[in-house]
């Protein structure tokens, strides 16, 4: 809950902070954006690598938390001139800690416990929390929407930017007092008698984790070099699952293309989704009434918080409305739930279309039918994002699991780099009217959402070839 509070508080902030005060150009600061947002996301594999063949969960929590704190004091001491630096400890602090959390989730069950979908459904709506929480706060205070009373105008941003580490050093506190409950889940994968080796490995890995700060710093500075390492971590880290598959059965390798299918599709699913903190945070920025069913509500909170705010309430109803189809034996599989998750993603998109048309002389438009929007695209991601991750549980052999979380959450990193890309194509230019202005978004969005639609439809009819795939897992 708390990493979440910081990585969508910040998400929410990044693109902001950078057009508005850094003062960057915005097609920039969208690909900006999008390298960091991938690195995080490409770090979890890293981070999900090591801590399974290392540090084992529990101390890849406590080394992230650590390095997300660091880098959030130097964010407050100087948000404009550490950017970049802070920016790389948070990233590679996140690494660390997201992909083993899901994990740990997996481990609470058995192979073959039914409750697992809804174990991740929980926990879904569980760390939620921390991304409404964290959406509503950091960009509130930056903005001086929240607290401004309190604050002196010169230091908002530096005290948005420090929530990282209050929160952070909360999470530690909470995780130090109750790690025991998890007995052996998340140890080290050493035995005790490997101590000195142990220690040796997991220094290599303290030490290798802070030289990768300044090459972090500089990837995501020049976005040239993100795309570098975008066209080769994907290949890699496919070819090394190719070289695990060559030690399987074949029902296992089977089991594991159909992750890979479903990994495939998540990229282009993040890909729309994440203009979130992209060009949305724009868009709400400019073009939206601060307006929410007559209240007086900041349209970039909304942009941050609002699905968040959704998922909490509706990941609960929507397992049930599972559990309930189950009974009457009409659920739909997991690939034609993945297929309807895009659906909805692109109609969530098309009304994010539609509000050029209720649109004033100032491109000024509706936050209501904005949130409307959230509301719908939200559906998609429950339908996709929590069995995403119990079926990569499932579908991957026991040996494997970590990598497969790994490469769960680096289609996630292709999906933000994509997102950058696409958000920096429907940058309007600077010269152009408000209404020429909504008028790029709103066809960007009409776009997106026709590619989401498209992929929900050939996904739900190639569905019973990977239902084949799956062999036994549901
Ligand atoms: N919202 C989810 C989370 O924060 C999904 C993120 C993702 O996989 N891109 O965990």
């Amino acid at each position: 809950m708390w990493e979440r509070f910081c990585f969508y508080g910040m998400r929410g902030m990044l693109t902001y902070f950078m057009v508005y005060q850094m003062l960057m150009d915005k097609s920039v600061a969208n690909l900006q954006y999008g390298a960091t947002q991938a690195w995080v996301y490409a770090f979890t594999f890293i981070g999900g690598l090591f801590a399974d063949k290392i540090l084992g969960f529990k101390k890849s929590l406590f080394w992230g938390g650590l390095l997300m704190i660091v880098g959030s004091i130097l964010l407050m001491i100087s948000p404009k001139d550490f950017f970049f630096t802070g920016i790389a400890f948070v990233i590679i602090g996140t690494g660390f800690f997201k992909p083993n959390i899901s994990s740990m989730v997996g481990q609470l069950y058995k192979s073959g416990d039914n409750r697992r979908d809804a174990g991740f459904s929980l926990f879904y709506s569980g760390i939620n929390i921390g991304a409404f929480l964290g959406g509503i706060l950091m960009i509130g205070v930056g903005k001086g929407e929240i607290l401004s009373s309190v604050i002196p105008e010169n230091l908002r941003w530096n005290v948005a930017f420090a929530l990282v580490a209050v929160v952070m050093i909360i999470s530690l506190f909470t995780f130090a007092l109750n790690h025991k409950k998890l007995g052996p889940i998340g140890m080290s994968p050493f035995k005790s008698e490997d101590k000195g080796k142990a220690r040796k490995y997991e220094w290599a890995v303290y030490i290798g984790a802070l030289a990768c700060i300044p090459l972090i710093q500089i990837m995501v500075a020049n976005t040239v070099y993100t795309d570098y390492f975008m066209y080769f971590i994907g290949p890699f880290s496919l070819l090394y699952l190719f070289y695990e598959m060559t030690k399987l059965e074949r029902k296992d390798n089977l089991k594991l293309i159909a992750a890979l299918v479903f990994i495939i599709f998540s990229v282009v699913f993040w890909a729309i989704f994440e203009q979130a903190g992209g060009s949305l945070s724009i868009y709400a920025a400019e073009h939206l009434k601060k307006d929410l069913i007559g209240l007086p509500i900041d349209p970039n909170m909304v942009n941050n918080s609002g699905n968040a705010m959704f998922v909490i309430f509706f990941a609960p109803v929507v397992g049930l409305l599972w559990l309930w189809m189950s009974k009457k034996k009409f659920e739909p599989n997991s690939v034609v739930k993945f297929g309807l998750g895009f659906l909805f993603l692109g109609i969530g998109f098309y009304t994010f279309f539609t509000g050029k048309f209720f649109a004033d002389a100032a491109g000024m438009t509706s936050l209501n039918l904005f949130t409307f929007g959230y509301l719908i695209i939200t559906f998609g991601e429950i339908a996709l994002s929590p069995i995403g991750l119990s079926l990569m549980t499932k579908l991957s052999t026991q040996k494997l699991q970590g990598v497969m979380m790994g490469m769960w959450f680096l289609a996630s990193a292709y999906g933000q780099y994509v997102a950058g890309l696409f958000g920096s194509s429907i940058t309007p230019e600077d010269g152009a009217s408000a209404v020429e202005k909504l008028n790029v978004y709103s066809e960007g969005y009409k776009q997106f959402g026709i590619y989401a639609i498209i992929a929900g439809v050939v996904l739900i009819a190639i569905s019973p070839i990977v239902r084949k795939l799956m062999g036994d897992v549901k």
